[in-house]
């Protein structure tokens, strides 16, 4: 961290700021130049917040050299084993976890299970408690729905994942799903993080509706801050002007996200769009901008559904998409075997260059 000190700026100025350093606990070099005078403090501070550097008396600004979000960059996991034929992040092929945005019965989601795990789907999502924005729609099975989930997991071999708003959700959850979602209207749920950050199942973190890359990252931080270092993130789309699609999906995020940090980031077009028609061209432009996942709302009779219905697309459309993930991945494998100067900047590199702006 680089503090620069109020201009002019008096030897005595300088030793109180440095003392107050040293009453911290914290080493400081100060380098005095031309347009003024700099106090880096070498320890590390990533967990301290900015304003207490900010209210040092004769402390003009505060630059970080180093993320705040020390766990997500230093302890992140890059990929996550789902059982032994799965991993999500890192060089693997990207995944596609596919099903009903509910789970609206036993043999239902046992036949979306299998159409899915047909098409070439890697796992299997479905909500068992729904965040419905009226409290008139539909809102999910609960813990029966959670069983049927179970089930649809044994008979298939999809690991799936589910939804989980509170505390008491993810106790019920546990023994039944592999992987937690926190959706888009929890992500600022700090109480739920940290209940799953406690939990021993990797986490599926939507991005909120109106949330910046770095709150993201920030509520991520709050999982890991808890002991759990799985974290995949997901682009779910954000609210902006436009009405055309429900939300707006900002691909942006997944190449920002992936030099950000080193977790895996998945993409959810269905939401983002909420167009059947436009999950197909998302889908292939997210793996092309290094979407490590799809996740992608399916109904085998899409009118019927008892949510989303209108976004879902069919088991048919899904082989088609997850036909164009693996070419595309591969196309882009080769590309960049091929690749003379494919040395992209790491992740730290990016995010220090940032800091220094
Ligand atoms: C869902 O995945 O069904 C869902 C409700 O998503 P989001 O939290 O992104 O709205
Ligand atoms: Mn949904």
């Amino acid at each position: 961290m680089i503090l620069t000190l109020k201009s002019p700026c008096s030897e005595q100025q300088l030793s109180r700021a440095q003392e107050k350093l040293d009453q911290l606990g914290l080493n400081s070099q100060a380098v005095k130049g031309a347009q003024g005078t700099l106090l880096i403090v070498l320890d590390d501070v990533s967990t301290l917040p900015t304003h207490f550097f900010g209210r040092i008396p004769g402390v003009d600004r505060v630059i970080r050299t180093q993320p705040q979000c020390s766990l997500v960059f230093k302890n992140g996991a890059g990929s996550i084993e789902m059982g032994a034929r799965l991993t999500i992040g890192g060089t693997n092929r990207p995944v596609v976890i596919a099903g009903p945005c509910s789970v609206e019965g036993q043999s239902h989601v046992l036949q979306v299970a299998r159409a899915v795990k047909d098409a070439g789907a890697d796992m299997l999502r479905g909500g068992a408690f729904k965040p419905r924005t009226s409290p008139y729609d539909f809102q999910g099975l609960g813990k029966d729905g959670l069983k049927f989930l179970s089930e649809a997991r044994t008979v298939t071999g999809l690991p799936v994942v589910s939804e989980v708003m509170s505390a008491d959700h993810v106790e019920q959850a546990e023994p039944y799903v592999d992987m937690f979602q926190i959706g888009a209207r929890n992500m600022y749920n700090y109480e739920l993080l940290r209940e799953v950050g406690r939990a021993r199942r990797p986490v599926l973190l939507k991005r909120g509706m109106s949330s910046t890359l770095q709150e993201l990252v920030n509520a991520a931080e709050y999982i890991l801050l808890e002991g759990n270092m799985q974290v995949i993130l997901c682009e779910r789309g954000i609210r902006t002007f436009e009405t055309h699609t429900r939300n707006t999906l900002d691909l942006s995020a997944v190449a920002a996200l992936k030099a950000m940090t080193p977790l895996p980031v998945v993409v959810d077009p269905s939401h983002a769009t909420g167009r059947p028609e436009l999950i197909r061209p998302m889908s292939r432009a997210a793996i092309a901008c290094g979407a490590d996942g799809l996740l992608i709302e399916v109904h085998d009779n899409p009118c019927d559904a008892l949510s989303d219905g209108e976004q879902a697309v069919t088991s048919t459309v899904l082989r088609d998409i997850i036909r164009d993930v693996h070419t595309i991945h591969e196309a882009l494998r080769a590309s960049d075997s091929a690749s003379i100067n494919n040395s992209q900047p790491s992740f730290t590199t990016n995010v220090a260059a940032t800091a220094a702006v």
